[in-house]
């Protein structure tokens, strides 16, 4: 789960690491009050999204009066933004964080991600920060620094204090950035976040450190443990298909083909979206009904994928192991009943009372339906269908 910048700064501050006050509109007219009440000259208007690169996208703005805060407020309000992270669609802005701007002298970047390869938490410094850390990693992986640590010992403060100096921060300054890595990894821990990333990290024109831009992701399995994490999710951040999908407990993802995917088990999804692949196909999403599909999951799961424009055609691919054969059949027939095929529904099952399951198919006569013999067959029937 991610939050958005104003609520990350919220758990950094509980952390006790040092953030510039803030305030949060929902819309521009409060733009001039917010202005006023932060008391600076030189305001930093941030739309509120769950997306990064909105400094190049013009959705991190430096204003100097409050009627060029409510202008530059409304301009944000008015269209999606649109970065290297958000598809060309964009993302429509609810919230807007007000920040007295600082005067930066220098930006580093700081995050505590999970290291699959060695299986253990790793901070991770660079002095090139700002920018994004994918483009540094890329052309000069040595600018970032790193430190592995034990996930239930922790992070050391001299690992924290090397990492600082690493990054070409000496003395004060060094100490304050450690004892921000310290905490920050600290966080990391506490709240099961899979990341934790400040950038920048900024050193001031008078040699404070701030964080002035923050992002957490939170471990979705461990959500239960954090009520408090939890109360933050925006749903409006979301994927509405994806929301609904996930209130039965569906595994939905979309995706940009044009072949809707009703497969139960991940692994046989994965592989029903390669095949597809292979024969010149391309999925419209990926979607795994569970190993023990109701016939209730799956018509809720055909609501899901008929609901999305792009899809032409879809394949129905169910191994009964779990779930039997028959039961998935009764499901069909229910879906093609109760939301209607207005696409071609390619179905290939398998598995525990098949023929059973076959029959009862041939004799429902849905003319949308054509069954398959194998995943091979299936996958080039719809194609073909297309
Ligand atoms: P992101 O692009 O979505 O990561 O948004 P950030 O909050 O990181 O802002 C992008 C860039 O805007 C930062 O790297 C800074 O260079 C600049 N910026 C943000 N806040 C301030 C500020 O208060 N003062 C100044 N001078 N620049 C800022
Ligand atoms: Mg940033």
């Amino acid at each position: 789960m991610k939050v958005h910048e104003y609520q990350a700064r919220e758990l950094l501050r509980s952390a006790g690491i040092p953030v510039p006050p803030s305030e949060v509109i929902d819309n521009p007219n409060q733009a001039p009050q917010a202005y006023l009440r932060l008391g600076s000259e030189t305001v930093v208007v941030k739309a509120q999204v769950h997306a990064g690169g909105r400094g190049k996208a013009g959705y991190v703005q430096l204003v100097t009066s409050a009627d060029e805060a409510k202008s530059h407020a409304a301009r944000m309000f008015a269209s999606p933004m649109v970065s290297k992270q958000t598809g060309p669609q964009g993302v429509q802005v609810h919230k807007i964080l007000m920040a007295p701007a600082v005067d930066i002298a220098r930006e580093f970047y700081v995050s505590v991600v999970v290291d699959r390869a060695r299986r253990v938490p790793v901070l991770m410094a660079s002095s090139e920060g700002g920018v994004e850390i994918e483009e540094v990693a890329a052309r000069n992986p040595d600018a970032i620094k790193k430190a592995w640590f034990h996930p239930h010992l922790g992070l050391s403060t001299f690992q924290a204090r090397a990492l600082a100096a690493a990054i070409g921060l000496s003395r004060a300054k060094a100490k304050a950035a450690a004892d921000i890595m310290y905490k920050l990894a600290r966080l990391f821990q506490e709240k099961d976040c899979s990341l934790a990333e400040i950038n920048p990290l900024v050193e001031t024109a008078a040699g404070e450190i701030l964080a002035i831009d923050a992002k957490f992701n939170f471990d979705d399995n461990a959500l239960c443990r954090h009520p408090d994490i939890a109360a933050l999710f925006d749903p409006s951040e979301e994927n509405p298909a994806e929301l609904q999908a996930k209130e039965h407990n569906l595994s939905y993802i979309a995706l940009d083909g044009n072949i809707g995917c009703l497969v139960n088990g991940a692994g046989l999804a994965m592989s029903t979206m390669d095949i597809i692949k292979l024969h010149g196909g391309s999925p419209a999403n990926f979607l795994d009904v569970g190993g023990s599909v109701t016939p209730e999951g799956a018509v809720e799961a055909f609501r899901i994928i008929l609901a999305d424009p792009k899809v032409k055609a879809v394949l129905v691919n169910i191994f009964g192991g779990i779930a039997k054969c028959d039961v998935i059949a009764d499901a069909l027939i229910k879906a093609a009943k109760e939301v209607g095929f207005n696409v071609p529904v390619v179905v290939r099952l398998e598995g525990t009372n098949v023929d059973v399951a076959r029959k009862m198919l041939a004799e429902a006569k849905v003319p949308q339906l054509r069954s398959a013999t194998d995943l091979t067959d299936a996958a080039k029937k719809v194609v073909a269908a297309l």
